[in-house]
């Protein structure tokens, strides 16, 4: 038995005036499965999961979700490119953790976490607090709902920035380095989440250089560099017995 695909990039390609970022990547992730994407600083990580979710237009290929194309749609048995406001829409299915956090400093925990619900889903607020308040529960954070973010460590705020993610039901969440801003001994509690999550069926492509993380989480691991998937599988394979030089290369430098 194969489960759905929930992620599946084609052929993408991305420059940055004669910078070829992504030079045709391909990438298909399971429904309830975790990706880790490993590779060196300056590969293309960051701008593959942008693409994912449209934060950055490919130049070529695909992306779909779920069996739908993010950025196009088919008319008259046409691709064509899908308005903006269609984009947004489906990004909201999307949910994305940056390095750094970004919390709104001027709301409280709580408040970060009820807004994109209220505005962008039109829940009732009374509904988006108590879902709220159920997420942060899971976090770990039910005791500093009325927090400003500034209050909290690093290891708290991103525990929060995960909670804001889920709180958009995400139908994929794509985490991009989550840990690399953190102290050392606050890795482990943001990592913890999201070994719940895995847990838990949520589909997630993590950027990490967490190599233990991703040899006891990921389903499959994903080497890259230069720009394109240089190999990719289950993290024994990938990580004890790379076939390509260049994951050797880099694996001796993280390991
Ligand atoms: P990684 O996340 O693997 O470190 P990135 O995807 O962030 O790599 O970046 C890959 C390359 O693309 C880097 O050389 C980076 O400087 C460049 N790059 C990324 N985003 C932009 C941009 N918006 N404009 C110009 N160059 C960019
Ligand atoms: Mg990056």
């Amino acid at each position: 038995m194969s489960a759905a695909v929930m992620v599946d990039v084609r052929g993408v390609h991305k420059s940055f005036g004669r910078l070829d970022v992504l030079r045709g990547v391909d990438l298909q992730v399971a429904a309830g499965s975790v990706t880790v994407i490993l590779g060196p600083s300056g590969s293309g990580k960051s701008t593959l999961l942008r693409a994912v979710n449209h934060l950055e237009k490919p130049d070529r290929g695909h992306v779909a979700i779920d069996g739908e194309p993010i950025g196009y749609r088919y008319t008259g048995g046409k691709l064509r490119e899908r308005p903006e406001r269609e984009v947004l829409r489906r990004r909201t299915g999307i949910g994305f953790v940056f390095q750094n956090f970004h919390l709104f400093p001027h709301l409280t925990v709580l408040e970060n976490i009820v807004e994109a619900p209220v505005h962008v889903l039109k829940r009732p607020r009374a509904k988006a607090r108590s879902s709220a308040l159920e997420l942060l529960a899971r976090v770990g954070l039910a005791e500093h709902a009325d927090a400003y973010p500034g209050r909290l460590s690093g290891g708290q705020q991103q525990r929060v920035a995960i909670a804001r993610a889920l709180a958009l039901e995400p139908k994929v969440l794509l985490l991009d380095e989550p840990t690399s801003a953190l102290d050392p001994e606050l890795v482990g509690e943001v990592l913890d989440v999201i070994r719940d999550l895995a847990r838990t069926g949520t589909t997630m492509i993590v950027v990490t250089h967490e190599i233990g993380f991703a040899r006891e989480v990921a389903d499959t691991v994903v080497f890259m560099d230069g720009g394109v998937v240089v190999e990719q599988g289950p993290p024994a394979e990938i990580l004890d017995r790379p076939r390509h030089e260049r994951t050797r290369a880099f694996l001796s430098k993280v390991l």
